[in-house]
C-alpha cells in the first residue's frame, strides 16, 4: 500500500516543503523565474516553493530600491527583511514601558500646564502677598516680598527641566510613531505592487491558455462538421 506524499523536495532550495507550497514556474513572473535561475543554475525551471518565490520578489524589490534611490536605508531594509519573513509590522505604540522618573516628569508637566495649577498658584500668591500687606508688623516677608521671589525662582528652576524632560520624551515618541507609520506605508505599497505584478502575470497566462483552448475547440468543431459542408468551402 502506498501513501500519498505530503511533502516534496524543492528543486531551488533543496528543502522538504509541504505539497501545497509547491509553485509551478509558469505561474511566476518572468523576472522572478530569471532570478531563481541565476540563484540556482542547475534548476530545471519547473517547480519551486512559495518561500523561494517570495524571497526572489523581495530581492527584486531591494534591487528596485537600489536603482531608484541609490541604496537601501536601514528602515527600508528592515521592512524588506520582515516582509521576507512574513512578519507583521503594525504594532500598538500606545502600550509603552516608561520608567518611574519619566512617568513622574509627565505627571508634573501635565499638572504644571493645567488650569488647576494656575488657579492654585494664583491663590497661593494672592494669599502670600495679601497676608504680608495686612500683617504689617508680623509680616514674615514684607514688601517687596524677597522670600517670595526666591520661592518662585526655585520653582521655575525645578519646573523647567521637568517640562523639557517630558517634551523630549514626547518628541521621541512622535519620531517613533512617524517611523512606524512610514514602515507600514512602505510595506503596504510594496505588497500592493507585488500583488499587481502577480495579478498581471496570472491574467496574461490565463488569457494565453484560454486562446489555446479556443483554438482546440475550433478545430474540434471543424472535425464535427459533415464532409459535404467542408468540401463546399
Ligand atoms: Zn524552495
Amino acid at each position: 500500500m502506498t501513501t500519498k506524499a505530503t511533502t516534496f523536495t524543492c528543486p531551488t532550495c533543496g528543502k522538504q516543503r509541504p505539497l501545497h507550497e509547491r509553485v509551478h514556474a509558469d505561474r511566476l513572473h518572468r523576472s522572478v523565474v530569471a532570478r531563481l535561475r541565476s540563484d540556482s543554475p542547475n534548476w530545471d525551471g519547473t517547480l519551486t516553493c512559495r518561500e523561494d518565490a517570495r524571497r526572489c520578489r523581495i530581492a527584486l524589490l531591494r534591487e528596485t530600491f537600489e536603482t531608484q534611490r541609490g541604496g537601501v536605508a536601514t528602515l527600508e531594509s528592515s521592512v524588506l527583511e520582515r516582509m521576507a519573513e512574513r512578519q507583521i509590522i503594525a504594532k500598538n505604540l500606545s502600550v509603552e514601558s516608561a520608567g518611574l522618573g519619566e512617568r513622574v516628569a509627565d505627571r508634573v508637566a501635565s499638572f504644571g500646564g493645567s488650569w488647576t495649577f494656575l488657579g492654585l498658584f494664583s491663590g497661593v500668591l494672592l494669599a502670600w502677598i495679601g497676608s504680608n500687606l495686612f500683617l504689617l508688623l508680623n509680616a514674615f516677608d514684607p514688601y517687596p516680598f524677597i522670600l517670595l521671589n526666591l520661592v518662585l525662582s526655585c520653582l521655575a528652576a525645578v519646573q523647567a527641566p521637568v517640562i523639557m524632560m517630558s517634551q523630549n520624551r514626547q518628541s521621541v515618541k512622535d519620531r517613533e510613531r512617524a517611523e512606524h507609520d512610514y514602515e507600514i506605508n512602505l510595506k503596504a505599497e510594496l505588497e500592493v505592487q507585488l500583488l499587481h505584478d502577480k495579478l498581471d502575470h496570472l491574467l496574461l497566462v490565463e488569457w494565453q491558455k484560454l486562446m489555446e483552448i479556443q483554438a482546440i475547440q475550433t478545430e474540434m468543431l471543424e472535425d464535427l462538421a459533415p464532409p459535404s459542408s467542408r468540401s463546399a468551402d
